[in-house]
């Protein structure tokens, strides 16, 4: 499995930075875990090849360019982008974003091929398909419906804490894998702003280190990702204070392999 945290700013010679202010996981180059920089930060080729999009939540670093991205590709799809999220979550997309207020409801619109964009929901704790992988969601501590994935191609697993505070049944369902390679998990603020952190339901170093005590897998690559651009130099800092065996922050833009 090829997992890559797509760049979400670039300098003004188009080259990418370092800093993440936008959640987009590509999966294989055929699926999105969050969709922040999916319109912006895609090769031709992963244009071409990604049409099953997951959302976690509906928060805008998740989903920024998503609208822009089915409009890109509005007149060639052969056939529709799926948008898969539990039900909550796609009625807060239907509400807020694909309203035709801020942008238009292409669920129900059709080029000369066919639909455009399909919502799939799905149920939290029941395995679902979405192109080659099988995928698993629970719920997670954030302040909006937020859920975390177990994300499986049959070789590699991996997981995806999405954004969360404290949590549980995220690692009961992690802790059911027989195996897991590599978990992604968020590092937004540092130590010393966890009073921020637990109002916006978020987690810091320290929290992160407690987190793990929860998961019973060892020998996974831990990538600690979500990072608030501002804290980038502190959190990573906290994060190698914590001497956790291949915790690491995740690098924009490459290629990781499982
Ligand atoms: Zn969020
Ligand atoms: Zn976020």
């Amino acid at each position: 499995m090829r997992v890559q945290l797509l760049p979400s700013s670039f300098d003004a010679d188009g080259r990418a930075t370092p800093a993440q202010r936008l959640t987009c996981f590509i999966i294989d180059d055929r699926v999105t875990v969050d969709a922040g920089s999916i319109g912006i930060a895609l090769t031709e080729t992963q244009r071409q090849t990604v049409r099953d999009i997951i959302v976690t939540h509906p928060h805008m670093d998740h989903i920024a360019s998503l609208p822009i991205y089915v409009d890109d590709l509005f007149g060639e799809l052969a056939q529709p982008i799926h948008i898969y999220a539990t039900s909550e979550v796609i009625e807060l997309l239907k509400r807020d974003v694909f309203n035709d207020n801020v942008y238009p409801r292409f669920d129900e619109l059709k080029n000369d091929r066919g639909r455009v964009m399909d919502y799939v929901p799905f149920s939290t704790g029941q395995e679902f398909n979405a192109a080659h992988l099988k995928i698993t969601a629970v719920p997670v501590n954030h302040i909006v419906p937020t859920v975390g994935l177990l994300v499986s191609d049959g070789k590699s697993t991996v997981a995806f804490s999405s954004d969360t505070a404290e949590t549980e049944e995220f690692w009961t369902m992690v802790n059911r894998a027989p195996h897991l390679d590599a978990l992604f998990i968020e590092a937004s603020f540092p130590n010393s702003m966890s009073d921020l952190a637990k109002a916006s339901k978020h987690l810091t170093p320290s929290m992160l280190s407690k987190e793990l005590d929860k998961l019973s897998h060892n020998g996974m690559d831990i990538l600690a990702v979500h990072v608030k651009p501002a804290y980038r130099e502190a959190v990573a800092k906290e994060l190698a204070a914590l001497e956790i065996n291949k915790l690491s922050v995740m690098e924009m833009g490459r290629v990781y392999k499982w």
